[in-house]
């Protein structure tokens, strides 16, 4: 079996809200940004657009990046965690072929993923599978605003 890894999940006040979705890749953290945000519905496809590799050490980041610089806003840490690679392929070679499956276990986010990558460049699709963790009803992002890491929402962290 494939060993656990970590995953990241930053939600960004930047030129637009966005949720940073981040994991473990080799030596390097491969990073998604989903305007939307991670939904708990299997029916719920959200956008997940593919961002740089970022360093492992980025991932616990929280704080303000200054104006004029990569990323300029808030970072807040809103869930992180280990996840175990469910696709059919080790996560590299799934990763290349556009098909990553994936058990998050997270603070917030908990159960199976799917990341599929559309036929459109760096655009992926974040898919919860059907799980016991799966909920249609339950918004994970407005029942979750603080941070994992501080406890703090993004104002609260602006204003530090
Ligand atoms: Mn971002």
């Amino acid at each position: 079996m494939d060993k656990k890894r970590r995953f990241y999940i930053q939600k960004h006040d930047a030129t637009n809200l966005h949720y940073d979705f981040r994991l473990e890749m080799g030596k390097t953290l491969k990073s998604w940004a989903v305007p939307k945000g991670p939904s708990l519905n299997p029916k719920v496809k959200r956008l997940a657009i593919e961002t740089a590799d970022h360093d492992l050490k980025y991932g616990n980041f929280e704080g303000v990046i200054p104006e004029g610089n990569y990323g300029a806003g808030t970072v807040m840490l809103w869930d992180r965690g280990i996840y175990k690679n469910e696709s059919d392929f080790e996560m590299k070679k799934a990763y290349r072929k556009g098909e990553l499956k994936f058990h998050l276990y997270g603070k917030k986010l908990k159960g199976s993923f799917a990341l599929i990558k559309t036929k459109r460049e760096k655009q992926w699709l974040l898919i919860k599978a059907k799980d016991e963790f799966a909920d249609t009803t339950k918004d994970i992002l407005k029942a979750n605003t603080k941070s994992v890491k501080s406890g703090l929402n993004l104002k609260e962290i602006k204003a530090k």
